[in-house]
């Protein structure tokens, strides 16, 4: 889970380490001064203005008097030395506050530490033992350094529990290595063979402080492509890592209808990260009057500069309250730029949380998250509110395209929608949940494209309409999706393997013209794609084909109980 990043190990990771720099006293050049600087400066810019004026009585003097300006007594030489020292003072002490920035980037008004960090690249970690700092003195094994022990005696040493197995990258200053060590060690705790879970061919610094700890390889998911999906004008070869036969095909073809159709347009309705902290009071009078403040427009612009503070791209754009009782649920909104945004939002939610502090002291905060963001859960407040990028996305499909490429009819699409979709999902009491399979095509491209899996449970809401047009010739289709949390910066997006995929949509990494604009465009993709997977199992469905297909697609053709005891 991302917001659990700030729970990592406090000091093994880098960006936990630039916060303890950040949070420890720094040099400040003024500490150069034999004065306290305040004082330093008044006597200067006394000297430097009392020499100026006496030298500029001086020459209205000399000129009123017609004495040649050059013409210095003792006095006017002083004075000029004065004005000259004072002057090489100021220029100093301004320039202070330049060094001073210069050694100090981050300051309390400056941008997040991922941004001090360095640009607009989140960053690759490297695994060696310099940036990786050991928090404790280095472990010994048999008198020498770990790094310098043989890999069995250190998998020996994590077994025997005289080396923590989390503390391998750090202590070998190698995360390949780290995760070799640790298998064994596992394989030898277990006395069970990961033989099968590959373990090369993939970058595990990258992985470090951002994607997975304790790390022993990774696991092989299959990745097809489904298109050209025709969107908005632009054709998109679609990503899918998905074990489920047929979905990639069953999404194609309906890519193949869309496009032959003229295409598909989708609409951005509205992007917002949610974070919603519960704070509590002594009484409810008291909850209601922080809900009264944070909601009153008149609150909101001192609100949104500390907000926004935090980050170049986090712009708060709302704050709705609700209550239990006595808690208070505040649930921010903000644009988070190309990252899905949930660390980000929940720096800003913290530095807001620290000022309503001041104002209310008898606040008490409980959680950062009160569950009313609403993060991996299926929500009644993200299926009206929206959460991440709400999208409406439809095609007019022809009815011949329908019967020659989708076998069926615009009559059976129609009533098979209104049955399933609409009425069978009420019956189940679906929230958000009125689709055939929205997450099965969210799920394929969110893990291939490095997205919270997780997340998949509230941007697979998805409520498919299908209409008869012109007379029941066409059949207008569309999916409304209100909660499609994605983000093509951060977490898994900078994965080698993600990375490839996103690139292959053009929305690698961060987008520098118009930020924010990459993970715009995922969003759309998805639900175009869920279109597609819509339109194509609804007409399997209705032709009666599923079952067949499955059985030719699904089943494998090898022994599966024989490989089961491999
Ligand atoms: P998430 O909250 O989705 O996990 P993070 O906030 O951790 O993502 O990571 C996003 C990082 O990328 C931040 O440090 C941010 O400053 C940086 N960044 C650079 N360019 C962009 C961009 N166009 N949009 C969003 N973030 C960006």
């Amino acid at each position: 889970m991302r917001i659990n990043a700030a729970a990592r190990s406090p000091v093994s990771s880098p960006g936990q380490q630039l916060k303890m720099q950040r949070d420890s006293p720094k040099p400040l050049a003024s500490d150069a001064l034999p004065l306290p600087v305040s004082l330093t400066n008044k006597i200067f810019m006394v000297l430097f203005f009392s020499a100026s004026y006496y030298l500029m009585r001086r020459w209205r003097e000399k000129i009123r008097s017609s004495t040649p300006l050059h013409m210095l007594n003792l006095g006017e030489i002083v004075a000029l030395m004065v004005q000259l020292a004072s002057f090489i003072y100021l220029i100093g002490f301004f320039g202070i506050d330049y060094v001073q920035n210069y050694i100090n980037k981050s300051s309390d008004g400056s941008w997040d530490l991922d941004d001090v960090r360095g640009g607009d690249i989140p960053r690759r970690q490297r695994c060696s033992a310099a940036e990786i700092r050991i928090p404790r003195p280095p472990v010994l094994l048999r008198g020498k350094t770990l790094a310098d022990n043989a890999d069995d005696d250190i998998a020996s040493a994590v077994r025997e529990g005289a080396v923590p197995s989390h503390s391998l990258e750090a202590e070998l200053g190698d995360c390949g290595r780290a995760a070799s060590v640790r298998r064994q060690a596992v394989e030898l705790t277990t006395g069970r063979s990961l033989e099968g879970l590959p373990l090369t061919g993939i970058d595990y610094a990258s992985i470090l402080g951002q994607c997975c700890e304790m790390v022993v390889g990774y696991v092989q998911i299959p990745v097809g492509v489904a298109g050209p999906l025709l969107l908005d004008g632009f054709e998109f070869t679609v990503p899918m890592a998905t074990t489920e036969g047929c979905l990639v095909a069953s999404t194609n073809r309906g890519c193949k209808a869309i496009y032959q159709s003229g295409g598909a347009t989708s609409t951005l309705l509205r992007e917002g990260m949610t974070r919603a902290p519960v704070v509590r009071f002594a009484t409810a009078k008291r909850a209601a009057e922080l809900k009264f403040f944070v909601e009153d427009a008149n609150n909101f612009e001192t609100l949104s500069v500390i907000f926004n503070r935090t980050s170049r791209f986090a712009r708060l754009q709302d704050i709705f309250c609700v209550l239990a009782g006595r808690n208070a649920y505040l649930r921010f909104r903000s644009s988070t730029g190309d990252a899905m945004g949930m660390n980000m939002i929940s720096k800003g939610v913290q530095n807001v949380l620290s000022y309503l502090q001041h104002l209310f002291p008898d606040m008490e905060s409980v959680s950062v998250s009160g569950n009313f963001c609403a993060d991996k859960k299926a929500t009644a407040v993200n299926w009206v509110e929206g959460r991440g990028k709400s999208v409406v996305c439809e095609a007019v499909l022809k009815g011949e395209i329908i019967s020659k490429v989708l076998k069926t009819s615009v009559s059976a699409l129609v009533e098979l929608n209104m049955v399933k979709n609409l009425a069978g999902s009420a019956l189940a009491g679906a929230l958000g949940g009125f689709n055939a399979h929205a997450s099965n095509i969210v799920s394929a491209i969110f893990i291939a494209t490095g997205q919270d899996p997780a997340q998949n449970v509230e941007s697979s809401h998805c409520i498919t309409m299908m209409e008869a047009l012109n007379g029941g010739q066409d059949l207008h289709v569309s999916v409304t999706m209100p909660s499609i949390e994605v983000g093509t910066i951060g977490g898994g997006t900078q994965l080698a393997s993600q990375a490839a995929c996103l690139n292959l949509l053009g929305v690698k990494g961060a987008n520098l013209e118009s930020p924010g604009a990459n993970a715009q465009t995922l969003a759309r993709i998805v639900a175009g794609a869920v279109l597609a997977g819509e339109i194509s199992l609804m007409s399997a469905l209705a032709a009666g084909q599923l079952v067949n297909s499955h059985m030719k697609y699904n089943r494998s053709s090898q022994n599966v109980a024989e490989a089961g005891t491999r």
